[in-house]
């Protein structure tokens, strides 16, 4: 067994970490303030990180992207993810993985311009009615002399108010008990396509979300991502990828903070000594290495499967246990280094006070805790361990 991570990634993740140091960290202020940095400042950090190599690292060479597997996005994510979600998520480019379904004219004017960072897509599945239980969307699209015309409202999605499209999922096919729903890819500024409620959160500031309304909102047939009627297949294969990404983004968070908890913990002075010598201080140090230690392991391993072509079914099982187990451990983290704070980490000007608000959501979206349990469940049951 090679756990080795080979030079020319090691390299890169070196690379990566003095971008993160000295372009992202020392704007997340101003990101926490106005919940986002300004354009100019977006605009800019995007060609700094296209001119690194950073944009669309896991997608093929012939579409712009850097051709690298899971791994090497894993890498790169928990890297970026040192830096607040405000500062990271909107300035390096990427592209849906589902987007690679799209016909040769769908990759010219969608996947490849979200590569160069042109355009930005939304995942937009979720609805009112409609959260964990994504098959009971009500969103329709129904066929109208050779077009489709949707209605429907969604929520819940990120950069929903700035993405320049949205990867739809409608019922096209409400009489069919399996194959119902078919993704569309609507571009912003489509009649009967609006953006509803921006909302504000506990935290991730900077990283929106937002209803998108559809009122007989009407697209061609060639705006079909996919096939008709599989529509969930496709949702499906978002998801897997991005519970591997949603535990890699709960690396850098974590390692961020046991750095920032023990260096803390060597100078702050109590009772004559630095609290760091209070063994109390110390477990609660080392139980968070441990949680980080177990996430990276597996976050590594699920990747490295997929990367190797693992039977599907068996890299989602794997993607389900790390989404669980390093969004908890991240919130254990934050948990602890507060604590180890003290008073000072409930200061708002702190990043471990923003490190516990943002880890709340990780154990919420792309499926939550209790989601995952019940396909690791069925898995278990079905196929046995990550057979
Ligand atoms: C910040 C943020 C960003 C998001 N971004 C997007 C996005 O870009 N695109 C998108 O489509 N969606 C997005 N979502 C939606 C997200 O995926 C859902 O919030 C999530 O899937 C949970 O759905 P829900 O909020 O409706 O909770 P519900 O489904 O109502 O669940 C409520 C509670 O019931 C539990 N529960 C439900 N069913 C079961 C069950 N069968 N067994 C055990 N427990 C169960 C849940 O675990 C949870 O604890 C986002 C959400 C948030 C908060």
């Amino acid at each position: 067994m090679d756990f080795s991570i080979p030079p020319e990634l090691q390299e890169f993740r070196a690379a990566v970490r003095r971008f993160v140091d000295t372009e992202l960290i020392p704007l997340e202020d101003l990101a926490e303030e106005n919940d986002g940095l300004p354009d100019e400042i977006v605009r800019d950090l995007k060609k700094k990180s296209i001119a690194m190599g950073l944009n669309a690292l896991e997608m093929p060479e012939e579409y712009g992207g850097g051709g690298h597997g899971t791994l090497a996005h894993v890498l790169l994510t928990e890297e970026i993810s040192r830096a607040a979600p405000g500062v990271s998520s909107g300035t390096i480019p990427g592209a849906s993985n589902i987007l690679l379904e799209g016909t040769p004219e769908q990759k010219e004017k969608y996947l490849i311009p979200c590569i160069r960072g042109e355009k930005q897509d939304c995942f937009a599945l979720t609805e009112p009615g409609a959260g964990s239980d994504a098959q009971s969307i009500r969103t329709r699209a129904e066929p109208r002399d050779g077009q489709w015309v949707i209605n429907g409202q969604k929520r819940f999605i990120s950069h929903g108010d700035t993405a320049d499209f949205a990867i739809v999922f409608a019922v096209t096919h409400p009489d069919r008990e399996r194959d119902r729903i078919t993704a569309f890819l609507v571009d912003k500024g489509t009649p009967g396509f609006t953006v509803g409620q921006v909302h504000r959160t506990m935290g991730q500031r900077g990283y929106r979300q937002a209803e998108l309304v559809f009122d007989d909102c009407v697209v061609g047939p060639e705006q079909i991502l996919g096939e008709p009627g599989k529509g969930f297949e496709l949702g499906r294969d978002w998801l897997r990828n991005g519970r591997i990404m949603t535990a890699a983004r709960c690396l850098g968070p974590m390692a961020r903070l046991i750095d920032e908890g023990t260096e803390w913990a060597k100078q702050r002075v109590q009772f004559g000594r630095p609290i760091a010598d209070f063994q109390a201080v110390q477990f609660m140090l080392a139980d968070s290495a441990i949680d980080l230690y177990a996430s990276r392991m597996m976050t590594y391993n699920a990747a490295w499967d997929d990367d190797q072509g693992v039977d599907p079914k068996v890299v989602s099982a794997k993607a389900s246990a790390v989404k669980v187990f390093a969004s908890e451990a991240y919130g254990r983290v934050a948990d602890r280094v507060l604590q180890i704070f003290g008073g000072t980490g409930y200061m708002n000007e702190m990043y471990v006070e923003r490190a516990y608000r943002n880890a709340r959501v990780e154990r919420i979206w792309e499926g939550t805790s209790e989601i995952q349990r019940g396909v690791l469940a069925r898995n278990l049951l079905k196929r046995g361990m990550f057979a």
